[in-house]
């Protein structure tokens, strides 16, 4: 399948959409998840544009990866998560709603079961201050 510059995370990185923003540079968007799977689940979208892992460009993996892990550690950091998941969903079969690749970094808490996928949409108030928090930590 063909990548569609029409999905919604293309709109979010061309800035025709909002977000709750927590980092931007020349490689990649970082923003909430609006309907987490926890506190603090976060997206690193890369700018460069494919579907998934699949079609991506093994260039524009290996500069997008370090972010990951620099945002991992900052939402670590800023929601003193016990843990963390990294995931990344390869089309509809496998989870993946949104088709252009990003990567979930999703904090887990000792005792607290993660919520379903993409399911509960978040308080923006909340979101808006988890970006703040998370972009300090960064
Ligand atoms: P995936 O299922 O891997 O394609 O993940 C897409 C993710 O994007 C899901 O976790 C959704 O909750 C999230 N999502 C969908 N629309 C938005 C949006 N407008 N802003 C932020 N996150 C979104």
């Amino acid at each position: 399948m063909s990548y569609d510059p029409t999905n919604i995370f293309a709109k979010i990185l061309k800035g025709e959409l909002p977000c709750h923003k927590v980092y931007e540079d020349e490689t990649a968007l970082v923003m909430m998840d609006i309907f987490p799977q926890s506190r603090g689940h976060t997206l690193v979208i890369p700018r460069a544009a494919s579907r998934n892992l699949l079609d991506a460009d093994p260039a524009a993996l290996a500069e997008v990866i370090p972010l990951v892990q620099r945002v991992a550690k900052a939402v670590q950091t800023a929601t003193k998560a016990d843990g963390l998941r990294l995931a990344q969903f390869n089309e509809a079969p496998a989870g993946q709603t949104v088709f252009h690749l990003h990567f979930h970094i999703i904090p887990a808490y000792e005792g607290i079961a993660l919520g379903a996928h993409a399911a509960g949409r978040a308080d923006d108030g909340e979101l808006a201050q988890l970006a703040k928090d998370i972009a300090a930590a960064l």
